[in-house]
């Protein structure tokens, strides 16, 4: 059974005593190179992980002899994080550049470099993540955990599974058919026809039209249309197929770092909706505090549990009463990724 260490929220000035304790931060050798991967938050709020809760965490590491990158990719939809200056701007404005620790944004300028990884999925034969992922020895995945509003939730599974992806692993979870056009938005600049590469859009009447058969998903025409006349096909995937895509995902990643793997969840600004939103919506619960586990299955099912044990009942179900986030953990477990049972250690 895999272990959840819990740290309560009151309890977050022991968090540097917490975190030395835990010999799991042993399964890392001096030297190794280790990706910190986070949310660099929203210019529009504070409710990500704020890079000062990271500064205990980030001594126990450099303590031990690691190098370690602050880590992300760039958002597959128009944003402050869809492209590399921008989104080492947010990552520098917000004060991940204080902590001493190089900051990294993964897959290239366009989140296009990639490496695939191939398993024997329901929805996928190949992943593909962002190309440095395949360098470092190691990966602590540092996740806010909140409500999603595709998911239900967000915790360490969307955060390695959508986070680690390149732009067309991205665009493979949200949708099973090539981007779409919004004709009364597209100008027939051209832009969108020039930069794709697999010639799978032409002009017609002065609009863009994609060619679903020629198009290979790879989701880049919707970063270059100046207008913003290309998005993707949210309703094109169910939010229960959405979540097993994730957990192929998520899955491949976590296999790639075999045991050189770590999970950590902040159960602070529980908020409905995820950090890349500019109005994350309400905050569903109080501050709980964090988590820790080597299973990202376990530690995101314990997430879910003691939030509803400190609120009293589901706020995320309440909140999204149609989406049932349990399906995630459901699906993890029948292909043989993590268990949803677990050993809890609290501190
Ligand atoms: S880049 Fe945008 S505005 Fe220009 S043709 Fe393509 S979809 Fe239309
Ligand atoms: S997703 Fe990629 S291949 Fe498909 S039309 Fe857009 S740029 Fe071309």
């Amino acid at each position: 059974m895999s272990k959840v260490y819990f740290l309560p929220f009151e309890k977050f000035d022991r968090i540097e005593i917490f975190l030395k304790e835990l010999e799991i931060f042993n399964i890392f050798e001096k030297g190794e190179k280790i990706a910190l991967k986070i949310h660099f938050g929203n210019s529009n709020h504070n409710n990500h992980i704020l890079p000062e809760y990271l500064i205990p965490l980030i001594n126990l590491l450099k303590e031990k002899g690691l190098s370690l990158f602050l880590t992300d990719t760039n958002v597959l939809y128009r944003g402050e994080r869809d492209d590399t200056f921008s989104h080492l701007e947010l990552a520098y404005k917000k004060g991940y550049g204080n902590l001493g620790v190089p900051i990294l944004i993964a897959g290239g300028l366009n989140c296009d470099d990639e490496f695939e990884i191939e398993i024997e999925g329901k929805h996928f034969r190949k992943l593909y993540f962002a190309k440095e992922f395949k360098e470092f020895d190691g990966l602590i995945a540092l996740s806010h955990f909140k409500g999603h509003i595709i998911a239900g939730i967000g915790g360490t599974i969307k955060n390695i599974g959508m986070g680690c992806a390149s732009r067309r692993g991205k665009f493979a979870m949200h949708s099973n058919i090539s981007p779409k056009v919004n004709i009364s938005i597209c100008k027939g600049c051209g832009k969108c026809v020039s930069e794709c590469l697999f010639s799978a859009i032409e002009l017609v009447n002065k609009k863009s039209f994609i060619n679903e058969k020629k198009c290979k998903g790879c989701a880049w025409c919707i970063h270059v249309c100046p207008y913003g006349a290309i998005d993707i096909p949210w309703s094109s995937v169910s939010p229960a197929e959405f979540q097993e895509k994730l957990v192929e995902y998520a899955y491949g990643i976590k296999n790639l770092y075999k045991e050189k793997f770590i999970a950590i969840n902040f159960l602070i600004n529980i908020s409905s909706d995820c950090d890349c939103i500019s109005n994350p919506g309400k905050i569903l619960s109080e501050n709980i505090g964090l988590c820790v586990s080597t299973d990202p299955v376990s530690i995101d099912k314990f997430s879910v549990e003691i939030v509803k044990e400190k609120n009293g009942y589901d706020v995320f179900l309440n909140y999204r009463p149609d989406i049932n986030y349990e399906h995630q953990f459901n699906y993890a477990e029948k292909i043989g990724f993590g268990s949803i049972n677990y050993e809890l250690i609290t501190y």
